[in-house]
């Protein structure tokens, strides 16, 4: 395989991009391919070889690359202007499909992305509470702002340290965190603090440090603890919004939270994101309550036309009924396999996210720390050669879209065949 354009043109970029990259989780080493051109379930690089895409944009693109439907109604709406500082007939229509197929959602702010949502989230929790302490999950990822930013290491009830430099500790000291799929951490956390909890924020399936599904029951006892604490219980469904099914995680699960946060599909590819919550909660948002909101691009008339075009594709092509049926046949495949060469391996995911675990399943951060990174390196760098394009690290949900094939899932499986052994 020739990449030597691709190569080039990283030299280039490291000069001019911190990393070489817009943002890291792209710096594949020792150098990115640099995409062309994209279609369906294939992404072509711009020295002409193709591969099968299961990044799939990490997340957005649960339609495919390049569908039809939402470039038509992209440009639709471009030749009638892109950007007004109005209001548009399209938030209006968008914010009412939501809210019928949320049942947590009453009324809706839009943002550009999934971390102004998060932000915005517990900014309005607070404000709601008149609290200050939010918890999150170990692992849990919310998107690249400053309290958010707390994931690695200490016990139940700590309180959290930064993860990045940049970030003042008391910035960080209302951040608590606790495992995942760990009741009790999560109750003796909250009565901890009882007086100062604002919030729960949760993805309701961890969906950033590969696919880590919930346990029976849990779910259901964080909304029971958060409920009888009265905290506000956020869900995070910046992936598994619209993935899942139309409803989400919230849905697939029947857990109802009192807030949630929307993103990356729902947008179909162009920038999105959702807040969403009970009435009574939503109604503190400037400029009809007291906690402070805004965007330039706010319900970016764009995003609003592609969403419109999503929720009615995702409808019209039943996608939830076809790609969770192609996520059971990929992880019933790569069980059998990992299972006929002998390997400790595991294999995670529900609906159209799955994961090679190098370990024994995970079941929170801590578990999935002890995969092994090295030999996933290798491995999908033996993947990326036989033109399976996998996300570059052992801790991202591979995506399955509408767009892969039989014949895209048969050639996947025999590439993961080969290169697991
Ligand atoms: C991607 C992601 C975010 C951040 O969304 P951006 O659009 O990248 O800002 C927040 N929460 C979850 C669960 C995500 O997966």
């Amino acid at each position: 395989m020739n990449t030597e354009r691709s190569k080039k043109l990283f030299e280039e970029a490291n000069k001019v991009l911190p990393g070489g990259v817009s943002s890291p989780v792209r710096a594949i080493k020792p150098y990115p391919f640099y995409t062309g051109y994209a279609n369906g379930s294939r992404i072509t690089d711009i020295d002409g070889n193709e591969y099968i895409d299961y990044v799939m944009g990490y997340g957005p693109l649960l339609l495919g690359h390049n569908h039809p439907a939402i470039k038509e109604a992209v440009i639709k709406q471009l030749s009638s202007g892109w950007l007004y500082g109005t209001p548009t007939e399209l938030e209006v229509a968008l914010a009412r499909e939501i809210i019928k197929l949320y049942t947590s959602i009453e009324m809706v702010r839009f943002v550009s992305t999934g971390t102004e949502a998060t932000m915005g989230a517990l900014r309005i929790a607070r404000g709601f509470t008149k609290k200050n302490k939010f918890i999150k999950i170990e692992g849990g990822f919310h998107g690249a702002h400053d309290a958010a930013l707390v994931k690695a290491g200490s016990g139940a009830t700590t309180l959290g340290t930064p993860d990045s430099a940049g970030v003042p500790l008391d910035f960080t000291k209302n951040t608590l965190q606790v495992p995942y799929n760990d009741i009790e951490a999560m109750t003796s956390s909250i009565e901890a603090y009882r007086d100062d909890v604002a919030a729960v924020i949760i993805e309701p399936v961890l969906g950033n440090i590969g696919p880590i599904i919930p346990k029976k029951g849990y779910l259901e006892d964080i909304r029971a603890v958060t409920e009888e604490n009265d905290v506000v219980l956020i869900f995070d469904e910046v992936i598994t919004g619209f993935r899942l099914a139309m409803g989400g995680a919230q849905e697939y699960y029947g857990v109802t939270p009192d807030m949630t946060t929307l993103g990356k599909i729902l947008g179909g590819g162009f920038h999105i994101g959702v807040i969403g919550g009970k009435r009574e909660i939503m109604e503190n948002v400037s400029p009809a309550g007291a906690v402070y909101q805004a965007g330039t691009f706010n319900g970016s008339p764009v995003s609003m036309a592609s969403g419109l075009a999503v929720i009615d594709t995702l409808k019209r092509e039943k996608v939830h009924e076809k790609v969770n049926r192609t996520g059971d046949l990929m992880r019933i495949a790569l069980t059998d396999i990992v299972a006929d060469l002998g390997l400790a391996y595991s294999v995670s995911g529900v609906s159209s996210m799955f994961k090679v675990f190098f370990g024994d399943m995970p079941y929170n951060y801590q578990d999935a720390l002890r995969c092994d990174k090295e030999k996933f390196n290798s491995f999908f760098k033996r993947m990326l050669s036989d033109g399976i394009f996998l996300p570059p690290s052992q801790y991202e949900t591979n995506f399955l879209s509408l767009a892969h094939s039989q014949d895209d899932i048969d050639k996947t499986i025999k590439a993961y065949q080969r290169n697991l052994k």
